[in-house]
């Protein structure tokens, strides 16, 4: 397995290299091995997605059990990850490690027990709102609602059951507020910069100085339409990393690339209405480009070329949300 990885330079061997989300069909059953892509990547950790506020609590459980008990299957290349230390030692035996995401707080099913049980199951980084209004805040394709007194509940409750608190997707407002009461760093998993493409599901330059503020970091992320007008890759992504790094630091700048390693399965809840989470007038639909895992490579190579320290780059690919996890997760 080692034998297949592509050669990479002597600073992305030496970095801890971070995806702070990406995405499996939220189907049990399919074999998960696209995830290889991610390993011979050099990649060596990823979060994935098990659920989005639209996918029932009940089939959120369901996929963290499937997935769990593939991954375990899968042992030699792959590692779930339960606590900071299991990280470095999931890249001393050359294996990817997992830890899962949850896009939205619905599944929750306003339980905070419920935060707990996800946490037992591997999930260590939460939204509380997916595109949409919810009981907790606003989506950023919904009305700019304020953080609700159950949302607030909430960002005491995230804080102290040790998962990363994550605004991606929430709304500008109510991410503003989890920002200012949250008592450990908030990151934003995969988001773009508004200023270079304006966009709802892209961030302003506030919400950037206050994420740096709290200490977080945000992820950007590989999706064309949140990225600029050509198709997405490392160079579409670079200046995203680049405009954050002028704004606010190296040492607040990740990358959650959002890639959906199997695509073309219809993974939809019943009655699901595409339109209402993802609205077409948004940009979201056919046509959609995704930078591929390759890109973190690229990244470096191209961060180096601009000038970059070595430390501001390994920072970039991982170090930064290293640094996260082990202040968030319990
Ligand atoms: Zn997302």
């Amino acid at each position: 397995m080692t034998n297949s990885r592509q050669q990479f330079s002597k600073t992305y061997e030496k970095s801890f290299v971070w995806d702070a989300h990406s995405c499996l069909p939220l189907k049990t059953g399919i074999d998960l091995s696209p995830l290889e892509r991610h390993h011979k990547a050099g990649i060596n950790y990823v979060s994935i997605n098990v659920g989005m506020d639209f996918n029932p609590w009940t089939d959120c459980i369901r996929f963290l059990a499937y997935f769990r008990s593939w991954i375990r299957e899968h042992h030699n290349h792959y590692m779930l990850i339960e606590r900071f230390e299991d990280l470095a030692f999931a890249k001393k035996t050359g294996r990817l490690g997992i830890t899962f995401d949850l896009e939205g707080s619905v599944m929750l099913d306003t339980d905070f027990d419920m935060l707990s049980l996800y946490y037992d199951l591997g999930v260590r980084q939460i939204h509380f709102a997916y595109n949409r209004d919810n009981q907790a805040a606003g989506g950023c394709h919904g009305y700019d609602i304020n953080l609700t007194p159950y949302g607030r509940q909430l960002v005491t409750a995230v804080n102290k059951v040790g998962m990363i608190m994550d605004c991606s997707h929430t709304g500008y407002r109510s991410s503003m507020e989890i920002m200012e009461i949250s008592k450990k760093p908030v990151v934003f998993s995969h988001a773009n910069c508004y200023t270079l493409k304006p966009h709802p599901r892209n961030i302003r330059d506030d919400q950037i100085d206050l994420c740096a503020k709290t200490g977080g970091v945000i992820g950007v992320n590989g999706i064309g339409i949140f990225l600029s007008d050509k198709p997405a890759s490392a160079e579409t992504m670079v200046p995203h990393i680049d405009y954050l790094v002028q704004r606010v630091g190296a040492q607040h700048v990740g990358i959650g690339l959002d890639f959906s390693f199997i695509r073309g399965i219809d993974d939809n809840p019943p009655n699901f209405e595409p339109a209402l989470w993802w609205p077409p007038e948004a940009g979201y639909g056919k046509g959609m480009t995704y930078a591929p895992p390759e890109s973190f490579p690229a990244i470096a190579e191209t961060l180096a070329k601009k000038g970059y320290a070595e430390t501001d780059i390994m920072a970039i690919l991982g170090g930064n949300f290293l640094r996260i996890a082990q202040q968030s997760w319990a």
